[in-house]
């Protein structure tokens, strides 16, 4: 049924690079018949997944959204796919993002732009916007992405659709294709809250391929889902965030907020203000590492490992020349861009006024983060301050107005903590989404308010 439905609508909303049909319908083969010789299943056994094109599928292109990319069939699998591969869910594809995860609105693509379901006018949001679209055009009943700095809760939010960035370190990165390895996330995308923890519970847990994987055991997602949809929201003390309101932001998106809020205060929440003055400095902190770490990442694209070789035009052919024109003709301008603000913040003479100064307000950031969870449970805030954009208004033009949009979704990648976006209602027809904010290995809070919440 869900191949049916991409059939008749991916073709337009274009939230796919690849569709592995073939895959999914020799899963699914599988799954009936152990079932039927009486094999017990895990619980997600033949519910079908798609995983973000930035992640790895060994024989399955993974390009990254790049044509540096465009021909790329891995040799191994990330954790994150042996995982789903392992719990017997069927690979519908590989979806559609901004090159290497750069970008809030999935145009930065190399293989076109993705339709947001709800207005073909708008974008989806990004990076993981293909993720997001997928699952709320009912292409897909479960997605993977990755987040850095927004790229599951952004998406989820304009598409009306719950998505989960967790603890830094709780889900292996092992073959992900590295933006910004010091935040980058994996984390599951879904209609509902009940099953993104399902997902989740799937992805994550320890990994000795990823050097900065947490050891501790994985929780049980859906237990918290289940005990916070029975208990409600009664004595939870939630945060709002007083940096991430006001002026600047949609008046729209805050009306859907406070009535969310309303909600759960009627159902017995405590509601209090926490000030996080350091968020002020998030962005620019962000917008500092995030290009530093891009720059570093994406030098190993030279044109002699692996991925494009382009030649040069004219002249001798040398290392170099063959690094240049590759590099020129693989990346896309928002790539480019950022790999040359990094490559000056960490530049000799430099680093310390950007990059060692950015560093320190990450400090910062966490010191706000933990003194605020001393006086609530869960920190809360619109997830964007926007609806979804329509194309071409504020992006390919504009990228500060675009960087603006993550203000309240990088401070907890600075931070490593998990966050979650889910639907909170509609302004002027658009999803809002409803961001919740938790202690670093605390992502079972999420699952416990947001089935409060939902
Ligand atoms: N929009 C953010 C950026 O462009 C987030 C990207 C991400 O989370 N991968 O950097």
């Amino acid at each position: 049924a869900h191949l049916d439905r991409i059939a008749a609508v991916d073709e337009r909303l274009n939230a796919f690079i690849t569709v592995t049909a073939d895959t999914a319908l020799a899963t699914a083969a599988d799954v009936d018949r152990r079932r039927a010789a009486g094999e017990e299943l895990p619980p997600l056994a033949g519910v079908p997944v798609t995983h973000k094109d930035l992640i790895s599928t060994s024989g399955i292109p993974t390009t990254a959204g790049s044509r540096m990319l465009a021909d790329f069939v891995p040799p191994y699998d990330a954790t994150v796919y042996r995982k789903t591969q392992a719990a017997h869910m069927p690979l519908l594809g590989k979806t559609n993002l901004d090159e290497f995860a750069m970008g809030s609105t999935t145009e930065h693509s190399a293989f076109g732009r993705t339709l947001n379901p709800w207005d073909p006018a708008r974008v989806p949001g990004g990076s993981s916007g293909g993720a997001a679209a997928s699952v709320a055009a009912y292409e897909a009943p479960l997605s993977v992405g990755t987040d850095t700095g927004g790229s599951v809760r952004q998406p989820a939010a304009f598409t009306g659709t719950v998505g989960v960035k967790p603890t830094y370190g709780s889900v292996s990165r092992y073959g992900v294709i590295a933006m910004t390895s010091s935040m980058d996330q994996v984390g599951p995308v879904a209609r509902t809250v009940a099953d993104a923890a399902a997902l989740h519970g799937v992805l994550a847990g320890h990994d000795r391929f990823d050097s900065t994987s947490l050891p501790e055991a994985v929780p049980d997602f859906t237990a918290a889902a289940r005990a916070g949809a029975a208990a409600g929201l009664a004595g939870k003390r939630l945060g709002v965030i007083k940096q991430l309101q006001g002026e600047g932001w949609e008046p729209g998106v805050l009306a859907a907020f406070r009535a969310a809020l309303d909600a759960a205060e009627a159902q017995g929440a405590e509601i209090v203000e926490v000030d996080l003055p350091a968020l002020s400095y998030a962005l620019d902190a962000y917008y500092l590492i995030m290009p530093s770490e891009v720059s570093s990442n994406l030098a190993r694209y030279d044109g002699m490992r692996y991925g494009l070789r382009a030649e040069p035009e004219s002249g001798t052919v040398t290392a170099e020349t063959v690094m240049a024109a590759t590099r020129a003709a693989g990346f896309g301008a928002e790539v480019k861009r950022r790999i040359i603000l990094g490559t000056y913040a960490l530049s000799a003479g430099y680093y310390d006024a950007y990059y060692g100064s950015a560093q320190k307000v990450r400090t910062l950031v966490q010191r706000d983060f933990a003194r605020a969870f001393e006086a609530a449970d869960a920190l809360v805030s619109p997830t964007a301050p926007t609806t979804a954009y329509e194309f071409g208004a504020e992006s390919a033009d504009d990228p500060m107005a675009l960087y603006l949009g993550d203000i309240a979704t990088i401070p907890a990648n600075l931070a490593g903590i998990p966050g979650m976006s889910l639907p909170a209602g509609l302004a002027d027809g658009l999803p809002v989404g409803f961001q919740l904010l938790a202690p670093a290995r605390e992502d079972a809070r999420l699952y416990e308010v947001g089935a409060g919440l939902e």
